[in-house]
């Protein structure tokens, strides 16, 4: 059976030009960056040019790129490390929105424990978030203000530009997460205005495990990992270069391949999105302007969906994040005003590059054909 892939907001495959970009740093240039010999010296080369490519795509500074294990430890890093660095001006309140990944949800929760107050910006039923609010409550206490760009579960782009605008105003540090951003729009760092900014090399046909933290120089955040001198001394452990080099080769081919790839996308998902639309009782979650499209099914449980799917060999996901295998009430559709119930009928479909128009045919007949049985 051939097998159809909905779920590219959650991982897309490896680009084989990346992966043959990788290969040889598994093999002859196998050497630590940081040995001064032949050998580290070839490895530092490739993690230097990564460096030095990715900079340029982002518009930044080469010192102000920092390789991390993804977007999980980018934004980790960036919300912690950035509370506690401003803690030391009396600043004791950080600013989030209620539909930031977990990575950041979890690390409010964490410095809550420290005596932090956590501050959440809510979203409107479209899944937007409110500037007004946001201007109401980021203030002069506030350490840090994260506010994703493109929501995981919806696609839906969020007023990121203005709300770090205000923060900064108000002398705040800021954070975009840009993970889901990264794989549709150029980002231009100096535009986006924020301190710090995370993008993860999976999202775009890059390796799992690597990302980048943004960091605009003259900022300043605690160290994440402490031991070796390596990003700058803030963050030590000995550079993936495999890794590296294959998240530069595929960031780079993924804003060269950007319009022609956004247009295919945009193809199959406009088909999705009318095929789905016309079965009885379904509704969309949100307007999407990435390649994720949460879907709602009146009275019908995602999970009998998702496993119809499933055995028809077509991957999608609940729009919700599965801990351990369960499915837990999405907290972004649930931000969006949508009972525990409407949640639990919500599923994400999210489009790649190499999708085509049949694929969204026969996902959507065995849809109906589920919801038709179920009904
Ligand atoms: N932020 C957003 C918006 C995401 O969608 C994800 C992954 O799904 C992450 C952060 C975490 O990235 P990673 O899987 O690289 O840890």
């Amino acid at each position: 059976m051939e097998k159809i892939y909905f779920d590219h907001a959650a991982t897309t495959p490896l680009d084989k030009g990346a992966l043959e970009k990788m290969l040889p740093y598994y093999t002859e240039i196998f050497g630590n960056p940081d040995s001064p010999h032949f050998f580290g010296r070839k490895a530092q080369g490739a993690v230097d040019s990564a460096r030095d490519k990715i900079a340029s795509l982002l518009n930044a500074k080469p010192s102000e790129i920092y390789f991390t294990s993804g977007g999980t430890e980018s934004d980790n890093w960036a919300f912690l490390g950035g509370a506690r660095a401003k803690k030391k001006d009396g600043r004791d309140k950080v600013v989030l929105t209620a539909i930031e990944h977990h990575a950041l949800l979890s690390a409010a929760q964490t410095l809550e424990s420290e005596g932090f107050e956590v501050c959440f910006l809510p979203v409107d039923k479209d899944g937007k978030v409110c500037l007004k609010t946001a201007q109401e409550r980021i203030d002069e206490r506030t350490a840090i203000v994260a506010c994703m760009a493109a929501n995981n579960e919806t696609g839906v782009i969020q007023p990121y530009r203005e709300v770090v605008e205000y923060a900064k105003k108000m002398g705040a540090l800021t954070l975009v997460d840009g993970v889901q951003l990264a794989p549709y729009q150029r980002i231009d760092v100096k535009e986006v205005g924020a301190d710090m900014f995370s993008i993860s090399a999976h999202k775009f046909y890059g390796p799992k495990g690597v990302g980048v933290l943004y960091i605009k120089s003259g900022v300043k955040i605690e160290k994440l990992i402490v031991g070796g001198e390596q990003e700058r001394g803030l963050r030590g452990g000995t550079s993936n270069v495999p890794n590296i080099v294959g998240m530069a080769y595929a960031y780079e081919k993924c804003v060269r391949d950007m319009d022609e790839n956004n247009e295919k996308i945009e193809r199959v998902k406009n088909k999705f999105v009318q095929a789905v639309t016309a079965l009885d009782g379904a509704h969309i979650n949100g307007e999407s302007k990435t390649g994720v499209v949460s879907v709602r099914f009146d009275g019908i449980q995602n999970t009998s969906l998702l496993y119809s799917l499933d055995l028809e060999g077509i991957a999608a996901a609940a729009g919700s994040a599965c801990a351990s295998q369960s499915i837990k009430p999405s907290h972004v559709l649930m931000a969006m005003g949508l009972s525990e119930k409407q949640t639990g009928e919500s599923l994400r479909f999210s489009f790649g590059k190499d999708n085509t128009e049949e694929e969204v045919e026969k996902a959507v007949a065995v849809l109906k054909k589920t919801i038709d049985r179920i009904r």
